[in-house]
């Protein structure tokens, strides 16, 4: 079920529940703001979701109250990751979904890494 982006942070996400150590997940990616893993319902031979650290909503919210040490800590993982796992030439695509319209489902910020095949038109439909 989508969320409302402009609800406030709810510390039982499922996000947050990995953050703390609560549920496991197959970790691709850490450092001390930053954490990647693969999706548990993958997309596409590569489907990693990067997450900040700190308890952010959604993209609306890491942008507007995010530091500018966190932002620039989440932008530069997400291209580190990228190259990492090889993914540049190929070529690769990165979504953030942003409350009810886009479909997010859970409320704490991620962008998702798809690659390993042609990816299609940018929208369905
Ligand atoms: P979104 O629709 O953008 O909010 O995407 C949420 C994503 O989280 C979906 O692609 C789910 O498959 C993924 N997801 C949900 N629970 C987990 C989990 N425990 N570990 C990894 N990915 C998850």
């Amino acid at each position: 079920m989508p969320i409302d982006a402009t609800r406030p942070y709810d510390e039982s996400n499922i996000f947050a529940r990995i953050l703390r150590g609560e549920l496991p997940c197959s970790k691709v990616y850490e450092d001390e703001h930053v954490l990647a893993f693969n999706d548990i319902r993958p997309l596409a031979p590569t489907h990693v979701l990067v997450i900040p650290k700190g308890a952010y909503v959604s993209w609306d919210d890491f942008s507007a109250r995010g530091s500018d040490e966190e932002i620039a800590a989440f932008v530069r993982a997400v291209g580190r990751i990228a190259r990492e796992q090889g993914l540049v030439a190929p070529g690769y695509r990165l979504l953030a979904n942003i409350g009810e319209a886009a479909g997010q489902e859970v409320p704490h910020l991620h962008v998702h890494i798809f690659a390993g095949r042609g990816l299609g038109p940018m929208l369905a439909g």
